[in-house]
């Protein structure tokens, strides 16, 4: 009778998580399988068609989805074999695993107005007053790939974070990670004059970016900002010392890599993670320095 009882149980969670899914069963069994095993094959939930493309989103004419805080036509997708730090946390992209990796997705348009959408559109505002802009660079739709190490690992700590590199991370509202430094020869404290209200701006092919704080997401807490081509996690300029409450959040000191070994509320093990932090080669606040700690994945757009 009572393995009877627990078969049922066992049963009744296998269907509850099918009926969950709004894609096909047979990715969401696939998925259940691997997130109760190792990760070893792409568990598929997220990586279909319309996911992998997205819709090319046109800057004029962009507006926001109340309901996914996300521009509309953006796609979320969070495979359910991903981390919860991932799945609960990231949204305009789509991610699933792939073999020992995480690939991300992205359209990389900000879910913000910015001056950078262009004047004709219903996301236009003025840049923050005392700003200029960036060239007559425009934002627009892009399909930024990125294949990530699932399970970080520390590597060299002197790969350079400017290796030509189409993006160095993905913030959790799937918009791109720059490193410290400006297209020469300016000074990143100079480019900032270039920030729209959200401290984001794109460069000449259109790729909307943060090089430092990204005031949707962190202003001096410890927000999640999101995840380093190496896999570690980047954060705000505050540590939350791994508990949910603000109240015992500190300023932590870093290497020179803006980051270190602590545990947060997403990592009870003590882990790597980098920060939000003043960085001497930009003088002005960064999300990442010079280098990698980790060893890195890859990008393509
Ligand atoms: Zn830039
Ligand atoms: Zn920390």
């Amino acid at each position: 009778m009572y393995q009877r009882i627990v078969f049922l149980l066992i049963l009744s969670t296998i269907v509850l998580t099918c009926k969950k899914s709004s894609k096909d069963d047979n990715s969401s069994l696939v998925a259940l399988a691997l997130a109760s095993s190792s990760l070893t094959a792409s568990s598929g939930t997220c990586n279909g068609s319309t996911a992998t493309t997205g819709t090319t989103v046109t800057a004029s004419t962009a507006t926001l989805d109340s309901t996914s805080g996300c521009v509309t036509g953006v796609t979320t997708c969070m495979d359910t074999a991903l981390p919860s730090w991932i799945k609960n946390n990231f949204k305009c992209a789509t991610a699933y695993v792939s073999g020992t990796s995480y690939v991300f997705k992205s359209q990389n348009v900000p879910n913000t107005k910015s001056f950078y959408y262009g004047s004709t559109s219903p996301l236009y505002e003025t840049l923050p007053s005392g700003n200029t802009a960036a060239g007559t660079n425009k934002v627009s739709s892009q399909k930024l790939v990125y294949t990530i190490p699932a399970t970080a690992t520390k590597g060299t700590g002197t790969v350079s974070t400017q290796g030509g590199l189409a993006s160095i991370g993905i913030t959790v509202n799937g918009l791109a990670i720059f490193n410290n430094a400006a297209a020469p020869p300016d000074n990143l404290s100079v480019e900032a004059l270039t920030f729209d209200n959200y401290g984001g701006h794109p460069q000449n092919s259109g790729v909307y970016h943060h090089h430092a704080g990204a005031s949707k997401i962190t202003n001096n807490d410890a927000n999640l900002v999101g995840i380093i081509l190496d896999g570690y996690a980047i954060y705000g300029k505050k540590c939350d010392n791994g508990t949910a409450t603000t109240t015992d959040d500190f300023t932590p000191t870093l290497d020179s890599l803006h980051g270190h070994t602590a545990v947060t509320t997403h990592f009870p093990t003590a882990t790597y993670h980098y920060h939000l932090a003043y960085d001497s080669t930009a003088t002005i606040d960064t999300l990442m320095g010079s280098y990698f700690y980790g060893t890195t994945g890859s990008v393509s757009n």
